[in-house]
């Protein structure tokens, strides 16, 4: 493959680093909280500004998209090359809530660099993500001579993820059209740590699930009844523990249908991240670890379904004793999913499995309120060995690879556009996201910049349709 000198990218930026930083801290200082309704205006003002910036790039399309809530950018650069292919940049412009009072150092709508550290709401989630790219395809074209990217390059960054991303599958699905792309990179995560990078490649599911159970018309006395009725608060207890077997595995059957295990290469690559228990735990806050048999602790979160109690209350919780069988109780659970699992399909089983499970005399209602699917890229996939050599250009260093437990909307984009879904960021644990004295480490923003650079000549060359 020609590739262009890494030296002719990183010249590139070295000449324009410090007006890169300069516009990404005006960006920065506009305090785009969309939890807030009274910064709905400014969250507005960065989505404008935003889309002034990604023109003043050299993106021929820059507009600011409506939803029924607060407005997302999208921005279209067209390669002109007939096989290039097509990729999506997704990240958002709001930011958590934050103030001065919180406990921050310096003013968190203020940015302040620190040594080779840049301070401010936003700088690594999302803010600093998306704006490499900005610098990234300007050193592209400039270290290849090219006058528009080696990719069709499009971006959407929505301004409502830090508040559940409520709109945001109906705006994908009313402009699935112009989103349309053979690969999303979602650039709104991190890696490992600053020594170990790696890019992820995939996502957990989530089913939420709440189960209602209602027993006597109302509280009724244990002594005159206790024993001859059944207790709606025993139930959800049976519920509770009958979830898992003895070896920690989900009970319900079916409930692991389609699940696409692991192979042998990723659980090898995994075993090679420095994972240290001890320090997981201490940032789990738990004081111990207990998971599915035949798994270690990164597996279980990364790659393995799970059903977890998230709440189970009824009858008689105050001081003393009330001798009772209560009216009713309740349970609400989630189910973490991996790929292969179907959201339907799970919810089926879990009602099959509680209907057969609650006895005569007792009423219930079970509610699966919401769910996101889960997305896996596999390791070979062509797009996510281009984004690897990318960064391994980049970090002059291996990369390996991790999943991430969570879920998100990246699965809304998988879903409508049918493509498979890249997790690229620079940001490490440490960048301290939703939290206060949130940062970016510059030499990592700029890391961020090569690869951001690198891809798209890689993506042109490799990835052709
Ligand atoms: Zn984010």
């Amino acid at each position: 493959m020609t590739k262009t000198p890494d030296s002719a990218v990183r010249s590139f930026i070295d000449r324009h680093e410090d007006a890169f930083l300069a516009d990404l801290s005006d960006w920065l200082r506009i305090p785009s909280v969309s939890a807030d309704p009274d910064r709905a205006g400014e969250v507005r003002r960065s989505a404008e500004w935003l889309a002034d910036r990604l023109r003043a790039t050299g993106f021929p399309v820059a507009e600011v998209w409506e939803t029924d809530g607060l407005p997302a950018v999208f921005a279209e650069w067209p390669s002109g090359d007939e096989g290039a292919p097509t990729v999506l940049v997704y990240g958002h412009h709001d930011v958590q809530p934050a103030a001065r009072e919180d406990g921050w150092d310096t003013d968190p709508f203020e940015p302040a660099v620190v040594g080779r550290r840049l301070y401010a709401r936003g700088a690594a989630d999302d803010k600093g993500q998306v704006f490499f790219h900005t610098l990234g395809v300007r050193a592209h074209l400039a270290a290849t001579g090219r006058t528009a990217p080696a990719v069709n390059l499009k971006l959407l960054v929505e301004g409502e993820e830090e508040s559940g991303s409520p709109n945001f599958a109906a705006l994908v699905r009313r402009e699935a059209e112009r989103l349309a792309a053979d690969v999303v990179i979602i650039s709104d995560t991190g890696m490992w740590s600053e020594t170990t990078p790696t890019v992820c490649t995939g996502m957990r599911g989530l089913a939420d699930c709440q189960i209602d159970l209602y027993g006597p018309d109302s509280d009724i006395h244990s002594g005159s009844f206790g024993g001859a009725v059944p207790n709606p608060a025993a139930v959800a207890a049976e519920l509770a523990a009958g979830l898992h077997d003895a070896d920690r595995k989900v009970a319900v059957p079916g409930f692991y249908d389609g699940v696409v295990e692991l192979t042998d290469e990723e659980r090898a690559l995994f075993a090679r991240l420095p994972f240290d228990e001890e320090q997981w735990l201490r940032v789990a806050k738990s004081h111990g670890t207990r998971g599915e048999a035949g798994y270690t602790t990164l597996e279980r979160v990364w790659a393995r379904p799970t059903a977890e109690v998230n709440g189970v209350w009824g009858g008689y919780t105050g001081p003393g004793g009330k001798t009772i069988v209560p009216a009713e109780a309740h349970l609400k659970l989630s189910f973490r999913l991996v790929a292969g699992q179907e959201v339907e399909k799970v919810r089926e089983s879990v009602a099959a499995w509680v209907s057969e499970r609650v006895p005569e005399g007792i009423r219930y209602e079970i509610a699966f309120p919401g769910a996101t699917r889960p997305c896996l890229t596999p390791l070979d996939h062509p797009a996510l060995r281009s984004t690897v050599r990318a960064m391994e250009r980049a970090f002059e260093q291996e990369v390996l690879f991790t999943r991430e437990g969570g879920s998100g909307p990246a699965a809304d984009l998988q879903d409508v556009l049918g493509a498979p879904v890249l997790f690229l960021g620079i940001s490490v644990p440490s960048d301290g996201w939703h939290s206060i004295n949130e940062k970016v480490e510059l030499d990592l923003l700029r890391k961020g910049v090569e690869t951001s650079a690198h891809l798209w000549e890689d993506l042109g060359e490799n990835f052709r349709r």
